[in-house]
């Protein structure tokens, strides 16, 4: 079998480099079986090349270092597909095996993850429900003492408030189950993940109702802090400050500001006793 029998390439290895001392590679039918390379050396002996030949020095020029290689290819083109075949199922096993191993990897640390937050005991009966909203409708007093009580097993972002809370009888220990921020976004609505934490003090009594009623007003009416206006002192409703901002253009940032909670919560919540 001739070299006619099959079509080789020359191309440069680098695409920004095609000049005459650029490295290239070599591609018979498409494949690459090897490349050629400038080096130090004699005038007259300054090219090498590597691919079916092994490492082949002391060529003249590019060409006949590319020549080495295509007729140690084409004395045995079918020895050498083998070979070359035998390379590429290495390489897609080596890559395949690598994919497995990041992906095993990926997993534990998505359970280690998991077990930091869930713990590495098994769930158990709900013995306490905060309700869900609980710290925006209940009596002052009682929203303290759950504010008090979660602060004190470390959980002080509100988004835990909008979520339902519950202390779970397990195995061995009781743990408050809650909905943990995710990602650090300002809003009602963000992101959590649910996480565990070991009970260190009694819950407080909670006298006060679900009120799924109000879910959606309090994600209307959010309490929002406006901390260039007022040093963060006082919580504002953000819609009702923006609605009466948009309808009176001409007054300032701070007299738009509407104290939360607004009227349009306190006539739900009723009594106005926050
Ligand atoms: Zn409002």
């Amino acid at each position: 079998m001739g070299q006619s029998a099959f079509v080789t390439q020359v191309i440069p290895r680098y695409s920004d480099d095609d000049g005459p001392y650029a490295d290239v590679l070599i591609q018979i039918d498409g494949r690459q079986i090897g490349g050629a390379y400038p080096c130090a050396g004699e005038p007259g002996d300054r090219w090498a090349s590597w691919g079916p030949a092994g490492l082949s020095m002391k060529h003249p020029d590019r060409q006949a270092a590319v020549r080495a290689q295509i007729q140690a290819y084409a004395a045995d083109p079918s020895g050498w597909d083998r070979i070359l075949d035998e390379e590429d199922a290495e390489k897609a096993a080596d890559r395949a095996r690598r994919d497995r191993e990041l992906q095993q990897e990926r997993a534990r640390r998505r359970e280690r993850r998991r077990r930091d937050r869930l713990g590495d005991d098994e769930p158990g009966p709900t013995i306490v429900t905060i309700p869900a909203y609980h710290a925006l409708y209940a009596p002052i007093e009682e929203a303290t003492a759950v504010g008090d009580w979660l602060a004190a097993h470390g959980i002080e972002d509100a988004a835990s408030c909008v979520h339902e809370i519950r202390v779970e009888q397990r195995a061995a220990r009781r743990v408050v189950v809650y909905q943990a921020l995710a990602s650090i976004v300002d809003d009602p609505q963000a992101r959590t993940e649910t996480s565990v934490v070991t009970l260190a003090m009694e819950p407080p009594a909670i006298a006060t109702p679900p009120r799924p009623d109000l879910h959606q007003l309090f994600d209307d009416h959010w309490p929002t802090r406006f901390p260039l206006i007022d040093y963060g002192r006082r919580l504002a409703c953000g819609r009702c400050s923006g609605e009466r901002r948009s309808a009176m253009p001409q007054i300032g940032s701070s007299e738009a500001l509407v104290v939360w909670p607004c009227s349009v919560l306190q006539a739900q919540i009723g009594g106005g006793d926050r």
